[in-house]
């Protein structure tokens, strides 16, 4: 689960991190208490859990409570990058000397973490990455050492840090192991012209298979940003929103990421995709159908199953359950093969429902489903 900038804050200046002083409202009229709660001037940023707000006027400088009210008012209900602001936070603004990039990310392949540190934040790294390599540092930690002082000096010293990030960078890595997560950044770590070391904006991942022993986060309601992925979750199902437009259920994660790849390459792109896992019940096919079916970009949906302890005659089951309780608006492409996959098909033939076709492979189901999508 990401956090929003201002929960990150929050862990920040708990693990003894500067952090400006900042609050966070939902109202402009508020905006304006709280910026002369602050002392006047303050820094207006949306809480959108994406990059580069800067860039796109979510973050603006507010000379006094009348300018935060009215800074504040056009910020919220902003959209950046297909997030509608519903939040600001307004925060001391800081006189910054330089500004540094610090982060903590789990590198899973390696077993590992890795520290990523530059001189020259501010700005997207992956910018300062692509242009200028040798400015951005890769430090692996390995976890059973983790990060103290002698490796947050190495982590400076590699990136041309000043000496007073080493404490920073410690605590930074107390913020990861004690809080559960998978990625800590800090873009910009600021040296101020007094010479304080502050972060200044932070992006934090939590690891969600931690959550049970993390009760703080256990009143948000949903990881789920996009509405339909949090109905789904609900309802027990793995559903994930994409920008094609041919929706996926299959069972099991391997066949379901092979079908996103076959849909691409059949010249379409998936809109979605939801695993069913093991089970296809009647009443896990009916959710499934009805959460790809509310999303207006599917133009036609791909059941891509293969049978195993659940076999495809109780799946075709489920699918001819489904049709009694949700109404299918788009062409369905069904796929049945591995354990009882002829008597599948059978029953799924007997409901001869004009909206389902039937393919024996795969690659034949994907194509089908491709040109559906494409032509409707
Ligand atoms: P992002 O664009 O989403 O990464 O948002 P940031 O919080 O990182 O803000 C973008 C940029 O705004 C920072 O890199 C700073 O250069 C600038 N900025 C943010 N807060 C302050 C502040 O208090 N004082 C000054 N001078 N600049 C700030
Ligand atoms: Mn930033």
């Amino acid at each position: 689960m990401d956090l929003y900038e201002h929960q990150a804050r929050q862990l920040f200046e708990d693990h003894g991190i500067l952090v400006p002083r900042a609050e966070v409202t939902d109202s402009s009229k508020e905006a304006r208490e709280i910026a002369r709660r602050l002392g006047g001037r303050v820094v207006v940023k949306a809480q959108v859990k994406t990059g580069g707000r800067g860039k796109a006027g979510g973050v603006k400088l507010a000379t006094d409570p009348a300018a935060a009210e009215l800074t504040a008012r056009q910020i919220l209900g902003m959209d950046i990058k297909g997030h509608t602001v519903g939040k600001v936070m307004l925060a001391q603004p800081v006189d910054i000397e330089s500004e540094f990039y610090v982060s903590y990310v789990l590198d899973r392949a390696a077993g590992r973490f890795l520290a990523i540190a530059s001189a020259e934040g501010g700005m997207e790294i992956e910018e300062v990455a692509a242009t200028r390599p040798e400015a951005v540092a890769r430090i692996p930690i390995d976890p059973a050492e983790g990060v103290a002082a002698a490796k947050a000096a190495h982590i400076a010293d590699t990136a041309g840090l000043p000496p007073q990030t080493v404490d920073v960078l410690v605590r930074l890595w107390e913020v990861l192991t004690r809080e559960d997560a998978v990625l800590v950044e800090v873009n910009p770590l600021v040296r101020t012209t007094q010479g304080q070391i502050l972060a200044l904006d932070g992006k934090v991942t939590l690891d969600d298979n931690a959550r049970f022993r993390q009760a703080r986060w256990g009143e948000q309601k949903s990881a789920h940003d996009d509405p339909l992925e949090a109905a789904a979750a609900t309802k027990g199902l793995n559903y994930v929103k994409l920008d094609g437009e041919v929706g996926i259920i299959g069972n099991g994660a391997g066949l379901v990421m092979s079908t996103l790849d076959v849909v691409a390459g059949c010249g379409a792109r998936p809109a979605n995709f939801l695993d069913i896992g093991g089970g296809a019940s009647a009443q896990i096919m009916a959710d499934g159908l009805s959460v790809i079916l509310s999303d207006p970009a599917v133009k036609s949906v791909f059941v891509n199953v293969f049978g195993g302890i659940t076999a495809c005659d109780a799946v075709a089951d489920g699918i001819v359950q489904a049709l009694e309780t949700v109404q299918l608006t788009k062409p369905l492409v069904v796929r049945l093969d591995g354990n009882n996959a002829v008597r599948g098909r059978a029953i799924l033939d007997g409901r001869a429902h004009p909206l389902v076709q039937q393919a024996t492979t795969m690659d034949g189901a994907a194509r089908r489903a491709a040109e559906l999508a494409n032509a409707g």
